[in-house]
């Protein structure tokens, strides 16, 4: 790698360029993919050196435990040696989908995905191309892709691949295109070693979507993170712009600072979101990334009501607004 910039291939979403993909899996290499949650920095979840490519790629802490994507419940339940009653009926009522699942690992899974921890968070994605990459990996490779978002440690989640260009091309092999992300912001993982299961991230697969499937056992209510190895990764300072991002519970409060401040440069650009919340959550890194391409000082954030996938926006916003 020295200091040669790599040319990174940008495949569409064409049977010759998802063959591409999968071949680039295969020999060890790196290709960011599409999802319903964010783009991932794919690679092979079962060699430990193209997993190491992942680390050094995003800049990520070695010890962050990557999530693997598998095909379908019958491949995730390999890579478990207890996939328990609740992964079972969490894992049927909502994969494909943008839930991770946290169990106790099998001897399949290397010590490079885990950080060395006894557990092992799998998820069936259900992006159209990306179960086609992993339909054919399961019949040339390993089957199982590990896939964190697919940008540098710490910034701005990636919801396009051109929002994956512009922060890592020069640093993987490839971009498979497959339109904007429809969900926009990573998946809810549940922690189901525990008695109650605990919501370790909040996502688009709700707490009260959970409880309603997990009846009578019900979850444990996410949990408020501040450096808490349960999850770890998840600092608190995260998808952070350069600018700093100020945050509004209501207009009027946004429309007061936004008086006050300065107008002699661009001091801030504000986001006031979309009251529909799905919507919100599918713009929301694009939104960030475009106001701090404008280069402000600030960043002034409309925060959507606390009600369903509001919940994990305003996790995400409180996390970008965080001092890093
Ligand atoms: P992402 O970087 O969005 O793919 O999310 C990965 C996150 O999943 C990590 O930062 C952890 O918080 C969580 N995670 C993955 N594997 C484990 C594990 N074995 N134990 C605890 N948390 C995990
Ligand atoms: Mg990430």
């Amino acid at each position: 790698m020295s200091g040669t910039p790599r040319r990174c291939l940008e495949l569409q979403n064409s049977s010759t360029h998802i063959a591409k993909a999968v071949e680039i899996l295969c020999e060890g290499g790196l290709v960011a993919l599409p999802s319903e949650t964010v783009y991932g920095l794919g690679a092979d979840a079962t060699s430990e050196v193209a997993v190491r490519k992942i680390f050094a790629a995003k800049q990520r802490p070695a010890g962050h435990p990557l999530i693997i994507h598998v095909a379908d419940i019958e491949t995730a339940r390999t890579f478990s040696n207890d996939f328990n009653e609740v992964a079972e009926t969490l894992g049927s009522t909502f994969w494909p989908g943008p839930l991770t699942l946290l169990v106790k690992r099998s001897t399949k899974v290397i010590d490079e995905i885990t950080g060395g921890r006894e557990t092992v968070a799998l998820r069936v994605p259900a992006h159209k191309t990306f179960r086609t990459v992993l339909t054919a990996f399961s019949q040339n490779g390993s089957g199982a892709i590990a896939a964190p978002s697919a940008n540098l440690y710490g910034s701005v989640s990636p919801t396009t691949a051109q929002h994956v260009l512009s922060d890592m091309g020069n640093l993987i092999d490839a971009v498979l295109d497959g339109g904007h992300c429809v969900v926009g912001i990573e998946s809810t993982i549940v922690d189901c070693t525990v008695d109650p299961p605990v919501i370790l991230r909040q996502g688009a697969v709700t707490l009260e979507l959970i409880n309603a499937a997990l009846k009578p056992i019900g979850v444990a209510a996410a949990e408020e993170f501040n450096g808490d190895s349960r999850a770890p990764g998840m600092k608190i300072s995260h998808y952070a712009p350069r600018a700093v991002v100020k945050l509004f519970e209501n207009m009027e409060s946004l429309s007061t600072y936004a008086k006050q401040c300065d107008v002699s440069a661009i001091p801030y650009v504000s986001i006031t979101g979309n009251a529909d919340r799905d919507l919100y959550a599918r713009e929301l890194y694009s939104l960030i990334r475009d106001a701090d391409g404008l280069h402000p000082q600030e960043i002034l954030v409309l925060l959507p009501e606390s009600i369903d996938i509001g919940v994990a926006i305003r996790d995400r916003l409180f996390k970008a607004a965080a001092p890093h």
